[in-house]
Order: C-alpha cells, then structure tokens, then sequence
C-alpha cells in the first residue's frame, strides 16, 4: 500500500496514477531505501563474525568444558545474524571474551541502528 504524495488518498501498489487527483504516484515510497555498499560491508562483517565464532569455538574445544556456552552462544549467535536481528551488547562483551576475541570486537563494530528499527517498515 503507498499514498498519493499530493493528496494521501491510500493507492494500490500497481497504481501509477492516483485516483482521487490524478498527479503520478512515485514508484516507491520515501522511506524505501536500495541496498548500497555499506549493507554489503555490514553483511561481510557479519559472515567475518561467524567464522571467527566458530574457530573460537574449535580453539577453545580443546579445553572441552568451554564448549558448554562456546556452541550455544555460536549457533545463537549464527540465527541472530541470519535474521538480521540486533545483537544486546553485553551478548557481544561475551562473544569477546568467552569466544572469541576477533569475533567480539567486529560484532562491536557492527552497526545495531541498521537492524530492529528497519524491520516494522
Ligand atoms: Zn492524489
């Protein structure tokens, strides 16, 4: 659903056109924003963050009790990135320290603002 941007009579999406006025409807609302360079940068930092999750997790398996929350916090970790969800900070300080140092500090790095607040529109 957009709105006519003269009138804000409710359109169909197709609608090129409104019905009320007349005036051209714009193909997309204003708050449509096109991917750009710094969504791919987020997404390689969030692919960079899984993998050190995971070597942190193979490094610290070879202590064996780690694991417990190394595995765990990995797989959550994994889905919450899938999903684009955001990431708690204090979630992030634990990555950093019972993971895995790299993988904590580039999760601190990410941008939070981009995700959560976007996902209503
Ligand atoms: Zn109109």
């Amino acid at each position: 659903m957009k709105y006519c941007t003269n009138c804000g009579e409710a359109l169909d999406d197709a609608a090129r056109f409104c019905s009320r006025c007349g005036s051209p409807t714009e193909p997309y609302s204003k708050t449509y924003v096109p991917p750009s360079a710094p969504a791919a940068r987020t997404d390689v930092l969030d692919t960079l963050s899984k993998v050190f999750m995971i070597i942190g997790c193979v490094i610290t398996s070879l202590w064996l009790i780690p694991l417990c929350w190394c595995v765990p916090m990995t797989v959550s970790l994994v889905n919450k990135l899938n999903r684009r969800q955001t990431i708690t900070t204090g979630f992030k300080v634990c990555t950093l320290l019972f993971v895995s140092l790299v993988a904590g500090i580039l999760l601190l790095c990410r941008d939070e603002s981009r995700y959560g607040a976007s996902g209503g529109r």
